[in-house]
């Protein structure tokens, strides 16, 4: 599997995502009886960038209500690129087409609970550390300030949807949270684990406690099945067919309905901005476990 990390590249658009080392690949998997299995470099730390999107989505609607949610942010799939902005004007009037793309992303996190970007951030790390059951889990600092730093393209997103109505909050605490919740930092285990409770309705492995409502669980999933690869969703629901989630670090989360959840980490990524040798294993993980919903 190795061998795939040296086709693809690692993102260098946020500086600090540069220094990720090319040939790292790691994999966890999450089974039932809350045994997690690693592989490779199971035990480096990575951050989550756009996998954290399934995160504050489930929190969004727990704290804001799926109405108030989803009468901002549409439910469609782009086949577009994550920083796509040409489609908010022309395909769905200033609404986000779904909460995937950063434009939908940014307003999802907007819909947070708390006051102040302290408070949000607060509440999204308790709820990230309930789902891994992780209580040390947090942001990695460096990452997030050098995403702060060179947001240019989402500063913009979030502009213009204040400009529109469709976010309500000042821009520059929202970029504050959303860099921190994109910089949330883990191992293949921990995130393998958040995979496993949206797996299972949203339940604690160990305690059975709700965690995420049940419908919230499987509406995330369905998402990860629509939009959560980008424009290469289609193929890998062919090929793959497990509900999963990419993030320019080259982190996957790939969940199972009743079954594994799923941590990958390789860097080096595809032409659809997804990890080269993460698409690669999650396609081969489905053949030999027989792992697809369809
Ligand atoms: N933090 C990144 C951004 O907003 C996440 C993008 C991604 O992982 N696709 O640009």
């Amino acid at each position: 599997m190795r061998a795939f990390t040296g086709e693809g590249e690692v993102a260098t658009y946020i500086p600090e995502l540069r220094r990720a080392a090319p040939d790292a690949l790691g994999c966890a998997l999450y089974t039932k009886n809350g045994i997690c299995i690693g592989f490779g470099d199971k035990e480096r730390m990575f951050t989550l960038q756009s996998v954290s999107k399934v995160v504050a989505l489930a929190l969004a609607v727990m704290d804001s209500g799926e109405d108030e949610v989803f009468g901002k942010v549409g439910m469609e799939p782009t086949g577009g690129p994550f920083y796509s902005m040409a489609r908010l004007e022309l395909m769905n009037r200033s609404k986000p087409l779904n909460p995937m793309i950063n434009a939908g992303a940014l307003t999802v996190t907007s819909m947070i609970g708390g006051r102040t970007a302290t408070d949000k951030l607060e509440r999204l790390l308790r709820f990230v550390r309930e789902l891994t059951g992780n209580e040390q889990l947090t942001y990695d600092r460096a990452v997030a300030a050098s995403e702060l730093e060179t947001a240019d393209h989402n500063r913009a997103l979030a502009y213009f949807l204040k400009g529109e109505g469709v976010i309500n909050s000042d821009v520059e605490p929202l970029l504050d949270v959303y860099t921190k919740q994109c910089a949330l930092s883990m191992t293949c285990c921990d995130l393998a684990r958040i995979g496993f409770v949206f797996g299972h309705e949203g339940r604690s492995p160990e305690t059975g406690e709700q965690i995420v409502p049940v419908p919230v669980a499987r509406m995330v999933k369905t998402f990860m099945v629509t939009c959560g690869m980008y424009n290469e969703s289609g193929e890998l629901a062919i090929k793959a067919g497990i509900p999963a989630k990419s993030g320019v670090s080259g982190a996957i989360l790939g969940s199972v309905p009743d079954g594994m959840g799923i941590g990958i980490y390789s860097p080096p990524l595809n032409e659809k901005g997804n990890s080269l040798a993460g698409v690669e294993l999650l396609k081969r993980l489905s053949r030999h476990f027989h792992l697809s919903i369809f």
